[in-house]
């Protein structure tokens, strides 16, 4: 029988793009509002980073905080650009950390694992940060689960602007940060004078933009928060201009190929693998006695919200391509 998977999937189009899509705004909360740039229409990846939000500026009351309960991810690398705020991350593996500003946390699903995310809010919250998620290769689809909380990064001056090394290569500089394809993040922010500069790219990379605080011009093109800028690949230099005390996220990475399937949480390549995954996200028995020898999520000690609720696929069949 016939199904929409078996659509042709097109070929990326590469060399130099300057185009500007839209970022879909959601709010959370009462008014914390998150803007969904990747994936998107006419964009679904730039290199492997298939996902990217940008959460904030928002403040809370004492105890109104985000609180995101215990959730599973598979397939992909999330990773969290804290730029204000603090956060406590928990997990299946144990791992408990405070994330906070000018630090980054990488957590691999690998084949799975389960995360909760609190604001530390006893006395009010702030929340400021991009979160992204990287899709793992093939290769490394099933690899182990693990969590990397990374507190010092690449830093420098350059062009009036405070360069942060989030992963990948810059100007001889290295991140530390573990990824399984090759990818850039850099985060520029530019001090009171504004920011004036220029950035090597490799030629062989995807790129795009992002405002998270203040204005930008990239490529003489004008930006503010809540639009991403589509680089293409082919560039081997960028050219960025910026007002006082603004700040940019720069993303880019070698094309990953055909894109994988996302599904709430979860990237995989196929349905089957997804729905797998949604039929061992069962935290209602976590109560009960242990579950059966390699299954892939388990309870979070200590989260401060109950387990989220997966959608399900039920008479959904999802397209790898368009
Ligand atoms: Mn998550």
């Amino acid at each position: 029988m016939p199904s929409d998977d078996t659509a042709p999937v097109l070929p990326p189009e590469s060399g130099p793009r300057l185009r500007q899509l839209a970022a879909r705004a959601s709010v959370i909360g009462t008014d914390t509002t998150i803007r969904r740039a990747l994936p998107n229409k006419q964009l679904r990846m730039v290199g492997a980073w298939c996902f990217l939000d940008h959460a904030g500026p928002a403040e809370f009351a004492p105890g109104q905080g985000m609180h995101v309960g215990p959730h599973p991810h598979i397939g992909l690398q999330t990773f969290t650009w804290m730029i204000d705020g603090e956060v406590m991350h928990r997990d299946s593996l144990g791992c408990e950390q405070v994330i906070r500003p000018g630090q980054v946390n990488l957590m691999t699903a690998g084949r799975g694992i389960v995360h909760s995310e609190d604001s530390l809010d006893a006395d009010g919250a702030h929340l400021h940060a991009a979160q992204l998620w990287i899709a793992l290769p093939d290769s490394h689809q099933g690899m182990d689960p693990a969590f990397t909380h990374y507190p010092d990064l690449p830093v420098w001056a350059q062009g009036g602007a405070r360069l942060t090394l989030l992963v990948g290569a810059s100007t001889g500089r290295v991140s530390p940060v573990q990824v399984h394809t090759p990818l850039l993040g850099l985060d520029l922010c530019s001090g009171p004078e504004g920011a004036d500069l220029s950035l090597l790219l490799d030629p062989g990379f995807e790129h795009a933009a992002m405002v998270l605080r203040g204005q930008a011009r990239v490529q003489g093109e004008a930006l503010a928060p809540g639009s991403l800028l589509d680089l293409g690949s082919g560039r081997a230099e960028l050219v960025v201009q910026m007002p006082a005390d603004s700040q940019l996220l720069l993303v880019g990475g070698a094309p990953f190929g055909p894109p994988p399937l996302l599904w709430w949480n979860f990237v995989a390549r196929d349905q089957d693998q997804l729905e797998a995954a949604l039929a061992e996200w069962q935290p209602e028995a976590w109560a009960g006695p242990a579950p059966a020898a390699g299954w892939r999520f388990g309870p979070v000690a200590g989260a401060g919200a109950g387990p989220l609720k997966a959608p399900s696929l039920a008479g959904v069949r999802l397209k790898s391509a368009g």
